[in-house]
């Protein structure tokens, strides 16, 4: 891969200027770049490592609009105030694909939990409504904001729908950016609710158990049950360690050992140290939409000693342990205060935004809570000091789609 290298405050010099430049043509355009200008120094990576967030984009990305940062900034490879431009970084005279861009997802709990309720309800039924198709229309209606989401907006929806009788494709027709959300929002939520398989224990005997073919939520909490955390809407805050950056993910604060739980099924794209995130594993999903990020586990025995790039895992598999190893360029070292479970959901709608400039990370908070509804029993196995899950599950993706891990 050819890799120049660019100095960034050149590049956010650029940035101001081409923005006072274009400040009276395209009056907009510049807002966005100016405020970029002036934040996009201190936003660097999540703990993740390379990458971070472009919450200044939020206008353009709304719109769907064909927008790419030019400036670069530090990667984890290279913290010397030099950043790393990739081909995938795209010169000007590139035409730029058509993707999305950006994805502010704000929805609320109970807006998730509200569209979740009707897609169940209506799972068999002559008309089953997707979660995901209601909250895309009603982002439209709301112009993205999810602050202003009433429970009583979802019902005349789903009542407004069934009177027409149609799709929500097509009652949705001409509704000004609904394509954008049920992308974007498909990319967020896509492979948490669908049909799954799953051991049930017998009545009176948790020994006994048999499949049961269920549809539901299939994904989740990456906290094992019966662990006790803490958390809060951290998400966006400043973290220091390195350079000013913003906090691209979600904590949760437990105890040293805890079962770690993959969220969602897929198969694992990274695992190892990484001086932001420690001991750090990096599932991706079969859609190859999502990339989920759980870091600083535990010292010395960080994962599931069966885990390595490549594998398969299931939905509530434990996948490692918390810990608190990271901010350290030494490898097996704590250097978190606090032992807690980072975890960070990236989209990726082209590959040239799994890791660079254009990288996109969503707000967890939200959909930690509506997770929280399902966490994974876990045991342990005295010899291997393991943990595994109680009740296994299994996914038709995994089954029938298959993975291409040659790729
Ligand atoms: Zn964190």
């Amino acid at each position: 891969m050819k890799v120049k290298y660019v100095v960034l405050s050149c590049a956010v010099g650029l940035m101001l200027c081409a923005a006072a430049v274009s400040w009276f043509s395209y009056r907009r355009q510049a807002e966005t770049l100016a405020r970029l200008g002036g934040q996009r120094a201190e936003i660097g990576t999540g703990e993740s490592g390379p990458g971070g967030g472009n919450d200044s984009q939020e206008q353009a990305g709304r719109l769907g609009e064909s927008y790419r940062a030019e400036e670069k900034k530090d990667g984890e490879t290279d913290t010397e105030g030099r950043v790393q431009e990739t081909e995938s970084g795209a010169p000007e005279t590139q035409t730029p694909k058509d993707y999305i861009k950006w994805v502010d997802f704000d929805i609320t709990v109970q807006a998730l939990e509200d569209a979740y309720r009707q897609d169940v309800d209506s799972y068999g039924s002559g008309q089953h409504v997707s979660w995901i198709e209601l909250l895309a229309y009603l982002a439209t209606k709301y112009g993205g904001d999810f602050s202003k989401y009433k429970t009583k907006d979802m019902q005349d929806l789903v009542q407004a729908l069934t009177d027409s009788g149609q799709t929500m494709a097509a009652y949705a027709q001409g509704r000004q950016y609904y394509s954008y959300y049920l992308e974007a929002y498909t990319a967020v939520l896509g492979g948490l609710v669908g049909e799954y398989e799953i051991e049930v224990p017998a009545e009176g005997n948790p020994e006994a158990t048999h499949w049961e073919k269920k549809y539901g939520l299939r994904a989740f909490s990456p906290v094992a049950k019966g662990y006790e955390y803490s958390d809060y809407d951290d998400f966006g805050v400043a973290r220091s360690y390195g350079y000013r950056r913003q906090h691209l993910g979600h904590d949760m604060m437990g105890q040293t050992g805890t079962p770690i739980i993959a969220i969602e099924s897929g198969y694992v794209e990274a695992i190892g140290w990484n001086q932001y995130g420690g001991w750090r594993i990096g599932i991706r999903s079969f859609d190859k939409k999502r990339y989920y990020y759980y870091a600083h586990l535990r010292q010395n025995f960080p994962f599931n000693k069966s885990l390595k790039e490549g594998s398969i895992v299931t939905a509530g598999d434990v996948i490692g342990y918390m810990g608190h190893t990271g901010y350290s360029a030494e490898e097996n070292v704590n250097n978190i205060d606090e032992t807690h479970l980072h975890w960070g959901l990236q989209l990726i709608f082209d590959e040239s935004q799994k890791e660079g400039n254009n990288e996109i990370w969503v707000d967890c908070y939200a959909l930690t809570r509506f997770l929280s509804r399902n966490r994974c029993a876990t045991k342990k196995n005295m010899e291997t000091k393991e943990y595994y899950r109680i009740y296994e599950m299994r996914i038709p993706e995994t089954e029938s789609d298959g993975v291409d891990l040659a790729e």
